[in-house]
């Protein structure tokens, strides 16, 4: 499947999982391609489409949470960001995305 294909593809199944969880694609489209991109790289070096902006450890348990979309393992540090750590997600509200940094879990006083 080639690259555009695959992007559409995972956008597809992505979307199934995420909207239930109060989240949509960000409205930036520019970047939310540009992550689908990488995503669509990473599956093809390592099968998974794992997070483009997260190191993976070759370490199974905390590699699977940081196969997109990793939403339901940070709930609690994505809700108050009101988007995922890359941005391809945002909270079903969220018109703006570029006014939402990020901001490490240690600084959200979650821990
Ligand atoms: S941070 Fe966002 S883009 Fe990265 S894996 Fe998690 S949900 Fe996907």
């Amino acid at each position: 499947m080639d690259v555009e294909s695959r992007k559409k593809a995972l956008r597809y199944f992505f979307e199934k999982v995420i909207d239930p969880l109060g989240y949509k694609f960000t409205p930036d489209e520019e970047m939310a391609d540009f992550l689908l991109e990488q995503e669509v790289m990473l599956e093809k070096k390592h099968g998974i489409p794992f997070c483009p902006c997260q190191p993976i450890k070759h370490e199974r348990t905390y590699d699977m949470t940081v196969v997109c979309p990793c939403i339901p393992f940070h709930r609690k540090h994505f809700d108050f960001m009101k988007r995922c750590w890359c941005g391809l997600y945002v909270h079903k509200d969220v018109t703006d995305p570029d006014s939402l940094p990020q901001i490490p879990l240690s600084e959200a006083g979650l821990e």
